[in-house]
């Protein structure tokens, strides 16, 4: 298929994922008839901020880093997105993910705009006292332009809860002494320890089997015995599959940057996890299944796929390979244009990115409602404020499927830009 049939006309800038959010946008805000004025407000980022640093590496030399934010919208409260570290992280990319995350926010109804940022690096090639210095320059280096009340990051691919443990020291010695504990809220995802929530290290997986588990309800599709396969398994992916095993689904076939196994007779999700744990993190040389090709994980034929690595991964070359019932976009921006339109005409469901995984949101903004009132939450709590949050957003997608006849990709963006569009109405533009 070319793009021309899918309507989707690339920008003579090289094709990047940004250009996919644009197209996404356009397609919704067409289909809304969306005001004329607050779509030129909502297809532009609010701030971009750039900034290169120097970091002494152990053996003493000075290497440069190139490290990013940028603040798409901040109608509905504060900036809030992830950091990512990876050698692919560029503008048009930070980009694209913070504009999703001001879609998220709308969409789940929580009071934060989106933001995103990251620094273009890989880290696998650092030693941890390397990645501490890079982490904590980063910050000192963003300075204001995050905090608790501003912009608030929290990780994403390639950073964890010791990343932001060191973002939050960072930026809380900055300060003065009598300010510090007014500002525990400036990073979500953080160690319990150090402020962070019960549950926030499994949202994102637990919103993705939310979703799936409301999907299956639909459908009158039983989950008992359902096979499924996924793709990246950090964060995201290994919490999806370990939230999965209740419900008696199995994973046949699993991918990650090392390398893609398949195991017909199913793969135990803790053991993988374990062995992952034991193994810098990598699926690499697992035994107990047989080493595939990411083509052949594409081809598995499932109940379900979860991509949960990087943007672009379903595209008119590889969403023809797919041979299953839904795909549960765990990871943001997983498909393109190109790709969607081959899932619609194939008839497989796609449960989108800014519904799927917008438990990780969700609960970082529990997190951050938690350290401003000063009080824990237990799991039981979360969990249920999540769900709650998790399937109004179902509902509200799934009834503007129906009103507008639209894929749900196009109907969570309705429902996303049209709360954002009362908001700007009501208060109008300053000055
Ligand atoms: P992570 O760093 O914990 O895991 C990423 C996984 O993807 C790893 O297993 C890695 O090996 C794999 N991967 C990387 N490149 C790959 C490739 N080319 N092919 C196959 N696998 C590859 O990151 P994460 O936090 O799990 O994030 C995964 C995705 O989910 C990203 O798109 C991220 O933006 C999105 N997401 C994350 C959160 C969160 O709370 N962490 C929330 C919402 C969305």
């Amino acid at each position: 298929m070319s793009k021309a049939d899918t309507g989707y006309i690339p920008t003579k800038r090289k094709a990047n994922v940004y250009d996919n959010v644009i197209w996404q946008f356009n397609k919704a805000a067409d289909l809304m008839q969306l005001d004329p004025d607050i779509r030129k407000i909502l297809e532009r980022t609010t701030n971009e901020i750039v900034v290169n640093f120097p970091v002494k590496l152990d053996d003493g030399r000075i290497e440069m880093f190139t490290g990013y934010r940028v603040q798409h919208n901040s109608a509905l409260g504060p900036f809030k997105g992830g950091l990512r570290f990876h050698p692919a992280v560029d503008i048009n990319e930070v980009r694209a993910l913070a504009t999703w995350m001001t879609w998220k926010g709308a969409l789940t109804d929580i009071p934060f705009g989106g933001a995103k940022g990251g620094i273009q690096f890989d880290p696998y090639k650092y030693t941890i006292n390397e990645l501490e210095r890079i982490t904590r320059r980063f910050t000192f280096a963003l300075g204001n332009n995050i905090g608790p009340e501003y912009d608030i990051p929290a990780p994403d691919v390639n950073t964890n809860a010791q990343i932001m443990a060191w973002i939050l020291d960072t930026y809380l010695s900055t300060m003065l002494p009598h300010e510090r504990q007014a500002c525990v809220h400036v990073v979500t995802g953080k160690p319990i320890e150090s402020g962070g929530s019960i549950g926030r290290d499994k949202a994102t997986g637990q919103g993705v089997v939310f979703t799936i588990e409301q999907w299956s309800k639909d459908k009158g599709f039983d989950l008992e015995g359902a096979t499924y396969t996924v793709q990246g398994f950090g964060n995201v992916g290994s919490w999806t599959a370990r939230l999965l095993k209740p419900h008696g689904c199995k994973l046949i076939a699993v991918e990650d940057v090392s390398g893609a196994f398949s195991n017909p007779g199913g793969i135990d999700p803790d053991d993988l996890i374990d062995y992952a744990s034991k193994n810098k993190g990598l699926i690499s040389g697992y035994p107990n299944a047989k080493s595939i090709d990411s083509k052949s994980l594409m081809q598995t034929q499932a109940d379900i796929f979860v991509p949960a690595a990087l943007e672009n991964q379903i595209t008119g070359e590889t969403a023809p390979l797919l041979d299953v019932k839904l795909v549960a976009e765990g990871a943001n921006g997983p498909t393109d244009p190109e790709g969607d339109a081959i899932l619609q005409k194939k008839g497989i469901d796609v449960i989108p990115d800014i519904l799927c995984n917008a438990g990780g949101v969700v609960v970082s903004y529990f997190e951050w409602l938690q350290n401003k009132r000063s009080e824990f939450w237990d799991l039981e709590e979360v969990d249920g404020k999540l769900y709650k949050k998790i399937i109004n957003a179902y509902v509200r997608v799934r009834d503007t499927v129906k009103n507008y006849n639209t894929d749900w990709r196009t109907a969570a963006y309705i429902v996303a830009l049209s709360r954002l569009e009362t908001v700007y109405k009501e208060r109008g533009i300053f000055p």
